[in-house]
């Protein structure tokens, strides 16, 4: 090893450190944690930060004229600027905190197509353009909102490689787009779309933006307010955060288009017994208790990765996702899902005649946790012409020797199980 990689291999071993759960051996292996793109593991910092929120802190927030309500709501909203910040919002943004990125698009989807004291944004003839890349979160609830409001559905379909291509979208958009919804990564094969490109094109025929950035924004560095991106949904646990997280952030004129999801407390000016108004944004959207230690973890997990630097990250992830596409690739009998996803952390696989759980399961049998099957993208799959696949996702925890050790696996598993 020459000096440049032994001070890496330190400061990896320093970081690992940090993440307590990848210091196990699992079925007598150590464990080689690649099932990242479904949750990442939470560094110290994080559970220290949502620790110390419950140890000192903790109180419901706004309207507590007690110190600790003031606490917990000064921490509250320090976290909403922090994640901001994060993610590039701008002056004319605001960030709404949901519990991911699936509660982000049904908050979005449901308030952009129900009546409430204006009419609905989506109306009847309307389209909805959302790809076939999305995750089943970036899908379902625009098929609600579309059935709810009398609009249509269409789907930007990939190319055979699943890439998918301007040309098609701008044949696609036309002047009865109000939504075009698109992921900045597909969580199930690692194709990374040219969103800033085909987000411009969209907004530039008139449609509202969605950016689903789950699977961007532990790596990519996501300036919201340079996108022509009107929403943007992530989540928590997917960024070294908590579970049960997430944010919407989104330009403040388009979200005051939503109607609200959640009525109730804290998202209201005045009440009678017969109507009510809502509070101005963000807590118009942000109705019952929030979670608010899950808002300082998730600030405390972004805090941990502008630590490291996102440029950093992302030359690491990729690294490793480049090295077990190529180790992948020339395996006989192995189908990369997306050979030539560069930006992405994750690959996915398909194996002739051998079943990814089988795959899954022989892994795990060496410490190597894998995700396998549909990965919540039934359509995409079929379209493409394959079933369920074999998932293997990277952090910025994983190191090149688990990559080598998920390649002699998957080598073990075709041997055995053909
Ligand atoms: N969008 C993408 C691209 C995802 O990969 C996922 C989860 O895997 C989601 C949305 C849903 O995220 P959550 O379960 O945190 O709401």
């Amino acid at each position: 090893m020459g000096e440049t990689q032994l001070a890496r291999a330190a400061a990896l071993a320093e970081l690992r450190a940090e993440f307590p759960v990848l210091a196990q051996n699992v079925n007598g292996a150590p464990l080689g944690y690649l099932d990242n793109a479904a949750t990442t593991q939470m560094p110290l910092a994080v559970m220290e930060a949502m620790q110390r929120f419950d140890r000192h802190d903790r109180a419901n927030i706004h309207r507590g004229v007690h110190t600790l309500s003031q606490r917990a709501t000064d921490r509250f909203e320090e976290a909403r600027e922090t994640l901001k910040h994060f993610v590039g919002a701008g002056a004319d943004h605001e960030l709404v905190f949901t519990s991911g990125t699936t509660d982000a698009l049904n908050m979005l989807a449901h308030g952009l197509s129900t009546a409430g004291i204006g009419d609905a944004t989506i109306k009847p003839g309307d389209e909805i353009i959302v790809s076939e890349l999305e995750h089943h979160a970036n899908l379902v609830p625009w098929q609600q909102a579309a059935r709810r409001s009398g609009a249509q559905l269409r789907i930007l379909r990939p190319d055979a490689q699943g890439r998918l291509q301007e040309d098609e979208l701008a044949r696609l958009l036309g002047p009865r787009t109000r939504v075009f919804a698109l992921t900045a990564c597909a969580n199930a094969t690692g194709e990374r779309p040219p969103y800033e490109a085909m987000l411009a094109r969209a907004a530039a025929a008139g449609a509202l933006t969605v950016l689903d950035a789950a699977q961007a924004v532990s790596h990519e560095t996501l300036d919201v307010a340079a996108l022509a991106c009107d929403f943007m949904a992530f989540s928590g646990h997917k960024m070294y955060g908590p579970m049960g997280m997430g944010a919407l952030v989104g330009r403040r004129a388009a979200l005051e288009r939503l109607e609200p999801l959640r009525y109730g407390g804290d998202m209201v000016e005045w009440v009678s017994r017969t109507d009510a108004s809502f509070a101005a944004l963000p807590m118009r959207l942000e109705g019952g208790t929030p979670n608010v230690s899950g808002a300082v973890g998730m600030a405390a997990a972004a805090s941990f990765i502008e630590g490291i630097g996102r440029e950093r990250i992302d030359a690491h992830v990729t690294a490793l996702r480049a090295q077990a596409a190529a180790g992948l690739a020339a395996m006989r009998g192995v189908t990369l899902m997306s050979p030539e996803a560069h930006r992405s952390a994750i690959v996915s696989f398909v194996t002739d005649g051998v079943h990814p759980h089988d795959v899954g399961t022989l892994l795990d049998a060496r410490g190597i946790a894998v995700r396998t099957g549909l990965h919540c993208a039934h359509p995409l799959l079929e379209y493409l012409g394959f079933g369920p696949t074999t998932r293997a996702s990277f952090a910025v925890y994983n190191t090149h020797d688990e990559v080598e050790r998920l390649l002699a696996g998957v080598t073990h598993a075709l041997e055995v199980l053909r």
